[in-house]
């Protein structure tokens, strides 16, 4: 077969760039490649003469004849070749026709393109997922910021509020089923602000936060009911568990000196049982209760309501 003049199949491969085309000799030797295959390849020039198996993995055996006489045997065949450019490696499919001297080789824009959109599609889904685990972690952050108190980092009234009327509902928190109630209230927080200030108040309220969070066991949960109120729920089985873990609250809060006012200061503590027809209202309701008659005994105990 007369071959084909390789100054018009240039001029055809440069006319359409986009498409990237090989010729070989039939040793697979390259006689030319055109811009656009060199430009995925990362060549500047014209590796002629080379064989092409230094830049493509390309299989040239033949195997399905086009055409076939005695001097002549034609073949066509769908051809993968692999490159790595940039460490990256990259696919190319195509067309490729022989005559047994003289290979040229097609490769397929179309397929490259869904490449393209491929890895487009990759990327953006790299995106979004990177997005999604920015907003779940503001989410986070933001879920934190309505369920804590700023001043104690405990939770705050609305989490406990929450909290209890999960368990009130029959939702297990943390093998949380029998629960009591403590509600505390400092003594005489008035005057400290009055006598030290409203910043060694504060102060007074963070260390006494930390006392109880140190008090507790892991089950436990305090939260800062209001101004300086506390709510506890606590695990327990009977009133003598809660009324004991209250003591133990009021103990510790006895005994704490506290450097800002140089003294310790003392708490009064309603506790109930958590009962199965309670509502978030009774329940509060029963502690409140129970720590105002705290308050008129004198401050500074803990009283229990049935
Ligand atoms: P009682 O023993 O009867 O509870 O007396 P009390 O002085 O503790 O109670 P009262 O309700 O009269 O005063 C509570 C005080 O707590 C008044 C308020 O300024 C103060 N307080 C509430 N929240 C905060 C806070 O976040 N920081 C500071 N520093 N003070 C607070
Ligand atoms: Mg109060
Ligand atoms: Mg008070």
């Amino acid at each position: 077969m007369p071959e084909l003049p390789l100054d018009l199949l240039e001029l055809y491969c440069t006319r359409f760039s986009q498409v990237p085309m090989l010729s070989l000799d039939g040793e697979g030797r390259i006689k030319y490649a055109n811009p656009a295959l060199l430009k995925r390849l990362g060549l500047t020039e014209n590796p002629q003469g080379e064989p092409v198996t230094h830049f493509l993995d390309i299989d040239l055996s033949m195997h399905d004849p086009l055409f076939r006489d005695d001097e002549l045997t034609i073949t066509a065949d769908l051809i993968t070749a692999a490159y790595t450019h940039h460490g990256e490696r990259n696919t190319l499919r195509g067309h490729m026709l022989s005559n047994g001297s003289q290979i040229i080789v097609i490769f397929d824009i179309f397929r490259e393109y869904d490449v393209e959109i491929l890895e487009q599609v990759t990327k953006l889904n790299l995106e979004m997922s990177s997005i999604a685990r920015t907003y779940s972690k503001k989410a986070q952050a933001s879920h934190k910021l309505a369920h804590q108190d700023a001043l104690t980092s405990l939770s705050n009234r609305r989490h406990a509020e929450e909290l209890l009327e999960d368990l009130l509902g029959g939702k297990p928190l943390m093998q949380l089923r029998s629960f009591g109630v403590i509600l505390l209230d400092i003594d005489d927080f008035k005057s400290v602000n009055d006598t030290f200030g409203h910043d060694a108040g504060d102060q007074v309220l963070k260390m006494l936060s930390d006392t109880i969070r140190q008090q507790l066991r892991q089950q436990d949960i305090p939260a800062r009911y209001g101004g300086e109120e506390f709510l506890v729920i606590a695990q327990c089985e009977t009133s003598e568990n809660l009324i004991a873990i209250a003591e133990k609250l009021r103990i510790s809060f006895e005994e704490l000196y506290i450097p800002v006012i140089k003294k310790a200061v003392t708490a009064s503590f309603g506790v109930t049982m958590g009962r199965p027809e309670d509502t978030l209202e009774s329940i509060t309701k029963r502690a409140d209760k129970a720590l105002y008659r705290a308050k008129w005994s004198g401050k500074n105990c803990v009283i229990f309501a049935d």
